[in-house]
C-alpha cells in the first residue's frame, strides 16, 4: 500500500518533492529537536492522486489521514471534538516551491458546538474560546467554503455597532456567542445545510480545499510565471494548535534572518502581542518590530534568536520563520529559506561566501535569474526628486520606483495596462486575487499592511515597487478615490512611489535606469568562471550595443537591419524603396538608405570594439512597414513624383493576408537581389573602414533570415559573396567574414544538414520557429492562449519559455544534423527564449555556442548560463 502520509518525525529535508517546502522542514526542525507543535503531512502524491481519481480523496488516502490523526491525539491527550479537552489543529498547504495564489491557512479546525464548551472549560476562558471559535467559522466558511468574508465582516461590525465598541477585543464572550450564532445561521443561508459538527468532516473538506486550491486561477497564473510544473502537486500540513492569542503573555510573529529587502545581516521581522498569525499577515493591527520583543519577554526573545541563529546556519541560507508564543512558550510553526529581492539575494550570497558559510558555486545556484531583473529597474531622476514633496510615507515593501496612473482594482490595473499606460495599484490591502493587476503595474500602494503582508510579500517577490500600510490615506474603492495629506486623487491620476524609502507622491516624476552595486560584479565575475555558453545580445542600434556591453554581452547576436529605419524620417526612405516599382527606382531609393546603415553599421563595430557581430539581412514582414496614414501617403507621393491614388494602389497591390508567411526575410533578395547587395556593400565597408580606423579585428558575420531550401541560401548568399569580394577589392582589403541562416521554418529544420553545406552558422529564430512549429500567428496568439492556460492545456507562454518537447526537438535535430555536415558550425539561438532562464539551460544542454537576448536580460542570461552548468554536475 502507498503511503500518503507522513508524521514530522517520520521526513526530512531532502523530501521537498513529497512533502513540500513546509512539510519537509516542519519534519526537520522536528529532528533537530525544536519546539514544533507536532503534526502529519499528506503527501503532494495524494494530491496528484486527488487529480487522477476524478476530484476525489480515496478511503485509504483518508483512512492514513486518520490513522496519523490518531496518532497526534494520543501524542497530545486531546481528542478531535472532546468535551473536555479537544484538539484543535491548522491545515496549511505546502507545495515544493511556496506559491502564494494557493490556500494558505486554517486555523482552529476542530472547533463545534460541542467542543468549544470543551475547550473553554480547559482554558477556562470562555471569551477566547468563543472567540477562537468565531474565527474557525468565517476562515472555513471563506477558505473552504468560498463564501465571501466581507458577508461575515458585516455581521462582525453590526454587532459591534449594537454594542457600541470598536474592536473585536472589546466584545464580551456572550457578545461572541451571538457573532457565533449569526455565522452559523449565514452559513447555513449560503450553503443550504448546517455548519459541519463533525470534527473529521472539517478535517477532510480542509484538505480537499487544499488540493483544489493547487488548480485555481490565480495558482495556474502564478505558477505560469515561476516556471512551477502542473503536476508538481500541493502537500498539505496538519499540525495540532498552538495560541498565540490567550493573552499578554502570549502573542505570534513572522521573522527573516537577515533583511529580505537590503540583506543587512541582523534579525529582522514583527509579532503582536495576544494575536493569531492571521493578524500579523492581514495588517489588521500594526504590529511591533522583532526587537521589541527582548523588552517584552527576555527569555522566549534569547529562544527565539537561539533557535533563528541554528536555522540559518543549519540551512545556510536566510531563514523566513514563523513562531508563536503560548504562555511564555516559544512554538516555531514554520521556517523556510526565505523570500528576498534581488539587492538583498546578492548581498546575502556574497555575504553568505565570505563568511565561509557557502561556495561560489552554491552561492550562483542560489540567485533566482529572473530576478536580477529588479537589479535593472529604474528609480527616480534626483533633480526631479528633489523638487517633489512627498504628500505622504509608509512602509517600503518593496524597493523601485514607479509612476503612473491610479487604478483601484486588478482587473483595472490591468486592462489600463495592455493599453499601453503606466499604473499604479492602490488597494485597501491586496489579496491574491489581485497577482495579475499587481503584475501589471508598476508599482503597489497599499492602505493597511506590514512589511510581511501580501502585497509586500508578492510584490517583493515580482520586483515591483511597492508601499504598504498607509494609514493616513482615506481610500473609498468603490468610487474610485483615495484622500491623503488633504489632497484627493481620483481614478486616473498620477501619482509616484519609491518603494525604497516609503514616500508617495502626487504627480509623474521621471524614473531613471538602475545603479548596479559591487555584489552585481562578484556574483557576475563568479558566473562567468563557471559558465561555458556564450552570452551575445539583440541590438539594433550603438546606444543599445554599448548597454549591452556594461551588461556583459560579448557579441550582437541578432541586430535586425529592419529595426535600424523605425526612426526619424529613415521608415520614409525604406517605404520608399519597399514601393519602387522598377529596379531603378529601388536602387535609388536604397543608395538613400547605404549611407545611414553603413553609419549604424559603423558605430555598431566601434562599440562592439572586435566582440562578434551578427548582421541580419533584411526581413519586414510588409505589414509592419507599408504605410496606412493619408499623411504619409501623401508624403511619399510627393517624394515618388506619383499621384496619392497611384502610391494607395502599389500598398493595396502589396497587401498580404499572411504577412508573418509573406514577402519577407530572404524571399525580398531573391526578388530584389539589389537589397541584399546594397546591404553587403553597407556591411563590408563598414567592416572595412572601422577595422583600418581603430584597429579592432573585425571578421562580419553575415545572417540571411527565413530560410527553407539551400538552393534559396545560396541564391543569396552567391549575391554577398560576389559584392563583399568586388568591396574587398576596392578596398584593398583581405578581411574575413561569415556567412551563415537562421533557423526559423521548420523545413530549415528538417534539413539542416543540406543547409549547413552553405551556412557557416546557424542562429535559431525561435520566434518565427514556434510561429510556424505550432502554426500560431506571433501578433495573435496571445488573443486564445488565455484560454489555453485556464482550460490546463499549456502551462506556458511558448513565445517567451521554449516549448522543448517540439519546437526543442527542431532546435536539437538541427544543431546535430548541422554539425555533422559542418563539425565546427557555430550555433546560436537569438528568438526571444534566449533571455528565459529554462530556455538558457536547454541551450547549454543542445550544446549551442551562444545565446543572445535583449541587452537588460543580459545578466539573467550569464547566470542561467552558469547554473545550467551546476545543473548539470
Ligand atoms: C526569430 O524569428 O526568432 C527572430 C529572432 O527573428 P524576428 O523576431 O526578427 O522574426
Ligand atoms: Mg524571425
Amino acid at each position: 500500500m502507498a503511503k500518503w502520509v507522513y508524521l514530522f518525525k517520520e521526513g526530512k529535508a531532502d523530501m521537498k518533492n513529497l512533502l513540500g517546502g513546509k512539510g519537509a522542514n516542519l519534519a526537520e526542525m522536528t529532528n533537530l529537536g525544536l519546539p514544533i507543535p507536532q503534526g502529519f503531512t499528506v503527501t503532494t502524491e495524494a494530491c496528484t492522486d486527488y487529480y487522477n481519481s476524478g476530484k476525489k480523496i480515496t478511503d485509504e488516502i483518508k483512512g492514513q489521514i486518520f490513522d496519523a490523526l490518531k496518532i497526534l491525539e494520543d501524542q497530545q491527550g486531546k481528542k478531535f471534538g472532546d468535551t473536555e479537552n479537544p484538539l484543535l489543529v491548522s491545515v496549511r498547504s505546502g507545495a515544493r516551491a511556496s506559491m502564494p495564489g494557493m490556500m494558505d491557512t486554517i486555523l482552529n479546525l476542530g472547533l463545534t458546538d460541542v467542543a468549544v464548551e470543551g475547550f473553554a472549560k480547559k482554558t477556562g476562558n470562555p471569551r477566547f474560546a468563543y472567540d477562537s471559535y468565531r474565527r474557525f467559522i468565517q476562515m472555513f466558511s471563506d477558505v473552504v467554503m468560498e463564501i465571501s468574508k466581507a458577508k461575515f465582516e458585516r455581521v462582525l461590525d453590526e454587532i459591534k455597532e449594537k454594542k457600541g465598541v470598536k474592536f473585536d477585543t472589546e466584545l464580551s464572550a456572550d457578545d461572541l456567542k451571538d457573532v457565533i450564532a449569526q455565522y452559523k445561521a449565514l452559513y447555513k443561508a449560503e450553503k443550504g445545510t448546517e455548519f459541519p459538527q463533525e470534527p473529521t468532516e472539517q478535517l477532510i473538506e480542509a484538505v480537499t480545499a487544499v488540493f483544489r486550491s493547487w488548480d485555481n486561477p490565480r495558482a495556474i497564473y502564478y505558477r505560469r510565471m515561476n516556471d512551477i510544473p502542473g503536476d508538481w502537486g500541493t502537500a498539505v500540513n496538519v499540525q495540532a494548535m498552538v495560541f498565540g492569542n490567550m493573552g499578554d503573555t502570549s502573542g505570534t510573529g513572522v521573522a527573516f534572518t537577515r533583511n529580505p529587502s537590503t540583506g543587512e545581516a541582523k534579525i529582522y521581522g514583527e509579532y503582536l502581542i495576544n494575536a493569531q498569525g492571521e493578524d500579523v499577515v492581514a495588517g489588521i493591527r500594526t504590529p511591533q518590530p522583532i526587537t521589541k520583543l527582548e523588552e517584552d519577554m527576555p527569555e522566549a526573545y534569547k529562544e527565539f534568536m537561539r533557535i533563528a541563529t541554528l536555522l540559518e546556519n543549519h540551512y545556510k541560507d536566510m531563514q523566513d520563520m514563523e513562531f508563536t508564543i503560548e504562555d511564555k512558550t516559544l512554538y516555531f510553526l514554520q521556517t523556510r529559506n526565505g523570500k528576498r529581492t534581488a539587492p538583498a539575494a546578492l548581498q546575502i550570497a556574497c555575504d553568505l561566501v565570505d563568511e565561509g558559510k557557502i561556495t561560489k558555486e552554491q552561492a550562483i545556484a542560489r540567485i533566482e535569474a529572473k530576478s536580477l531583473d529588479q537589479l535593472l529597474h529604474p528609480g527616480f531622476d534626483v533633480k526631479a526628486l528633489k523638487a517633489a514633496a512627498p504628500v505622504g510615507k509608509a512602509l517600503p515593501a518593496s524597493p523601485g520606483a514607479a509612476a503612473g496612473k491610479v487604478y483601484f482594482t486588478a482587473e483595472d490595473a490591468k486592462n489600463h495596462h495592455e493599453k499601453g499606460e503606466r499604473v499604479i495599484l492602490v488597494r485597501l490591502e491586496t489579496s491574491p486575487e489581485d497577482i495579475e493587476g499587481m503584475h501589471a503595474a508598476e508599482g503597489i500602494l497599499t492602505v493597511r499592511g506590514g512589511m510581511t503582508s501580501h502585497a509586500a510579500v508578492v510584490a517583493r517577490g515580482m520586483g515591483t515597487a511597492c508601499v504598504s500600510g498607509c494609514g493616513e490615506i482615506v481610500i473609498d474603492e468603490a468610487a474610485k478615490v483615495f484622500t491623503i495629506a488633504g489632497q484627493t486623487v481620483k481614478e486616473g491620476d498620477y501619482i509616484s512611489l519609491d518603494g525604497s524609502t516609503g514616500n508617495i507622491y502626487i504627480g509623474d516624476i521621471p524614473t531613471v535606469e538602475a545603479a548596479i552595486s559591487g555584489n552585481f560584479d562578484r556574483i557576475m565575475t563568479w558566473a562567468d568562471e563557471i559558465r561555458t555558453l556564450k552570452v551575445r545580445t539583440n541590438a539594433d542600434t550603438p546606444a543599445d550595443a554599448a548597454n549591452a556591453v556594461k551588461f556583459g554581452a560579448e557579441g550582437i547576436g541578432l541586430c535586425r537591419t529592419e529595426h535600424m529605419f523605425f526612426e526619424g524620417d529613415r521608415i520614409h526612405k525604406i517605404r520608399k524603396m519597399i514601393l519602387s516599382k522598377t529596379v531603378e527606382a529601388r536602387e535609388e531609393a536604397l543608395n538613400q538608405l547605404i549611407p545611414f546603415q553603413k553609419g549604424d553599421f559603423k558605430g555598431l563595430y566601434e562599440v562592439m570594439e572586435g566582440r562578434p557581430v551578427t548582421i541580419r539581412f533584411l526581413d519586414p514582414p510588409l505589414h509592419e512597414f507599408v504605410p496606412t496614414e493619408d499623411d504619409d501617403i501623401a508624403a511619399l507621393a510627393k517624394d515618388m513624383g506619383l499621384s496619392v491614388e497611384e502610391v494607395k494602389a502599389t500598398c493595396d497591390s502589396l497587401h498580404e493576408f499572411n504577412p508573418m508567411m509573406g514577402h519577407r526575410g530572404c524571399r525580398l533578395a531573391v526578388t530584389y537581389p539589389e537589397i541584399a547587395k546594397m546591404q553587403t556593400r553597407a556591411v563590408m565597408e563598414a567592416a572595412i573602414e572601422v577595422k583600418n580606423e581603430k584597429g579592432f579585428d573585425i571578421v562580419p558575420e553575415i545572417m540571411i533570415p527565413l530560410v527553407g531550401e539551400k538552393r534559396e541560401l545560396k541564391f543569396v548568399k552567391d549575391i554577398v559573396v560576389e559584392t563583399a569580394e568586388a568591396v574587398k577589392k576596392e578596398k584593398g582589403s583581405d578581411i574575413e567574414y561569415h556567412i551563415g541562416t537562421m533557423i526559423e521554418i521548420p523545413r530549415a529544420a528538417l534539413l539542416a544538414d543540406e543547409i549547413a553545406e552553405e551556412a557557416e552558422f546557424f542562429s535559431f529564430g525561435t520566434n518565427d520557429l514556434t510561429q510556424m512549429t505550432f502554426g500560431f500567428s506571433r501578433d495573435d496568439a496571445g488573443k486564445f492562449l488565455d484560454a489555453y492556460y485556464t482550460n490546463k492545456i499549456f502551462e506556458s507562454d511558448p513565445f517567451a519559455r521554449l516549448d522543448q518537447d517540439g519546437v526543442g526537438q527542431l532546435v536539437k535535430m538541427a544543431s546535430e544534423k548541422g554539425r555533422k555536415t559542418r563539425p565546427n558550425i557555430k550555433l546560436g539561438i537569438c528568438g526571444e527564449h534566449g533571455g528565459d532562464p529554462s530556455t538558457v539551460e536547454f541551450c547549454h544542454n543542445v550544446g549551442l555556442n551562444y545565446v543572445s537576448c535583449s541587452p537588460f536580460r543580459v545578466p539573467i542570461a550569464r547566470l542561467a548560463a552558469a547554473q545550467a552548468v551546476l545543473n548539470q554536475k
